[in-house]
Order: structure tokens, then C-alpha cells, then sequence
């Protein structure tokens, strides 16, 4: 029998990468993801990564507010759940939907980018979601893979470009079967999820899905977010746990991956072909808190 491939080693950590002096000593902004990156389980602000109630994320965020520095949320939750959660944080931007919907301010109309699709995609006011169901998308995957795949209720309502699913199949699978729609769409596994209820069966380890319009990546909207900004990529850093969020480091100096994310052989790969890429020591928003610390450090002795 072949001896299994050996994982890919971790990408350095944040405190001797090469790079990362001088990519957080000039940068400005932050892009970063949300879930098993800034929060804790459950999706909270105020938890230690093990669950514990904690002040150190919300610390941070403090920190950096305070030091003027800009922070811009990444996620695949929807534009609405992200408007809540930037007021809460003090934050005014964000990019919604995997990269598909760029809100440049509060209050400001959103920017939608659907990829490789043609311009002819969408029906007269039609979104990109309701284009993702009209193709049949979400039937073909109930029928290939019965019982072990369905809508991520309730975060698949007020959706505009992209479908987040849960269950667990094999992604190349499930691609290859998205392979046969007339519109492109792409499946991306968002990792390990705990939902309270489902309604899969015989599914054991429950993973977040998205159905996203082909050629849209985190690292896009990224940077025609610098490109609105006046900014270069250098100006920029990254933080994320997912293999998707390894991609945003295409668009910033330095991407940064909180500890949990090295759990995921996927983030490793991904992060394999990177040179940009550190991690932090720490879990989740710990780590967050971490690399904020780190960039203000950086900063202050620019000063
Ligand atoms: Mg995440």
C-alpha cells in the first residue's frame, strides 16, 4: 500500500515571518472573516475559542478602532447580518456573500459581481440566488446525494448572490454534477459547522456548503475594494480560517490564518502555495487579537 502524502507544513508563524514586518508596519486595512476567525463558538464576539466568556476579541477590535485603523468584514453571511454586526463593532464597510456583494458604506447601494457569467445570466430583476435556483442547482444536489444535503436554515433567507447549504458530500462530486447546469456555479465547503437542528441523516460531521456564481473569489472583491479605496495590496492584510480565505492573501501583503484554521488539510494545501501566509499561535478570536496587537506594534514603532 503507498505510503499517504505527507500534509503540507504550516505556514510560518505570524511572529517570524519574514514578511510580516513590513506588511504590517505600512498596512492600513484589515480584511477579515467572521466565524471561526474573530468569533468564538456559537459565533460569539465575547468567547474564548474554547467557549469560555472572554474580552479578548472584543479588546482588540477596541484597540484598532481607537488606533484609527480600518477594518473591513469578509464573510459569507448576507448583506444584512453583516450591516448588524459591523454597527455593533464600530466598522463601516463589508463584503458579503463570499465576495459578491461589496457594501462600500452604511447606507450605501450595494455592488453586486457574478463572475463568469455571461452578461445574459440574470432574468430582468432577477438576483444571482434566485438564478442559482432557477438553474436547479439546489434540486440537482437534493437528488445526487439524498438526505445529505440541504438549505443551512434559517442563514440561507435574505440571500441575493450566493445559496449556504449544510451536509456533508464529496465535493468533487457534487461539482462534477454542478458541472452539467448551464450556469457556473461553484461549490466551496466552508468547513465544520454545530447546528442545533437539521434534517440530514446519517450524517455525522456537518459541513457549511456555498453555492457561489463561478470566478468570484474573496480575493476579487478584495481588490476592487483597495482599487475604490485609492490603496495597493500592500496596504493591506488579511485574516480568515477557511481554504476561501487563504485565497484573500492573493489581494493584500500579508494573509493571515488564526490557528484553527491549520486544523484543515485543505487550508494547509492551499497555503502551501502561498509565500504570504502566516498564522497566528492563537485560536480564533484569540488569534485575531493577536495579529491586531502585532499591527499595532509594527505601527508604533513606525511612529
Ligand atoms: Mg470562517
Amino acid at each position: 500500500m503507498p505510503a499517504p502524502a505527507a500534509a503540507p507544513a504550516a505556514p510560518p508563524s505570524l511572529d517570524s515571518h519574514p514578511l510580516a514586518p513590513a506588511a504590517l508596519s505600512r498596512a492600513s486595512v484589515l480584511y477579515t472573516d467572521l466565524d471561526g476567525t474573530l468569533l468564538g463558538p456559537g459565533a460569539s464576539l465575547l468567547a474564548s475559542a474554547e467557549g469560555a466568556p472572554s474580552l479578548t476579541a472584543v479588546r482588540a477590535v477596541v484597540d484598532l478602532n481607537r488606533a484609527g485603523l480600518t477594518c473591513v468584514i469578509c464573510s459569507g453571511r448576507n448583506r444584512w447580518q453583516l450591516l448588524e454586526v459591523a454597527r455593533l463593532l464600530g466598522w463601516d464597510s463589508y463584503i458579503a456573500e463570499v465576495g459578491c456583494v461589496i457594501v462600500p458604506g452604511r447606507g450605501e447601494a450595494p455592488l453586486y459581481f457574478t463572475g463568469d457569467w455571461n452578461k445574459d445570466a440574470l432574468r430582468e430583476g432577477e438576483t444571482p440566488y434566485e438564478a442559482i435556483t432557477r438553474a436547479g442547482a439546489l434540486e440537482l444536489l437534493r437528488r445526487a446525494f439524498p438526505g445529505r444535503i440541504e438549505e443551512h436554515a434559517p442563514w440561507h433567507l435574505n440571500r441575493e448572490a450566493t445559496h449556504v447549504l449544510r451536509g456533508n458530500v464529496p465535493l468533487a462530486e457534487a461539482q462534477s454534477a454542478l458541472d452539467t447546469l448551464e450556469l457556473p456555479v461553484r461549490i466551496v465547503d466552508n468547513g465544520v459547522i454545530n447546528p442545533p437542528v437539521h434534517t440530514l441523516r446519517g450524517v455525522a460531521e456537518v459541513h457549511a456548503y456555498h453555492l457561489i456564481p463561478q470566478g468570484v473569489h474573496k480575493s476579487d472583491a478584495i481588490s476592487r475594494d483597495l482599487a475604490r479605496r485609492g490603496l495597493e495590496p500592500a496596504d493591506a492584510l488579511a485574516i480568515g480560517d477557511s481554504a476561501t480565505d487563504v485565497e484573500m492573501a492573493d489581494a493584500v501583503g500579508l494573509g493571515v490564518l488564526v490557528a484553527n484554521a491549520l486544523d484543515d488539510a485543505r487550508v494547509l494545501e492551499a497555503a502551501s502555495t502561498r509565500a504570504n501566509i502566516a498564522a497566528t499561535r492563537a485560536r480564533r478570536g484569540e488569534g485575531w487579537a493577536e495579529l491586531a496587537d502585532a499591527w499595532l506594534a509594527a505601527r508604533s514603532e513606525l511612529a
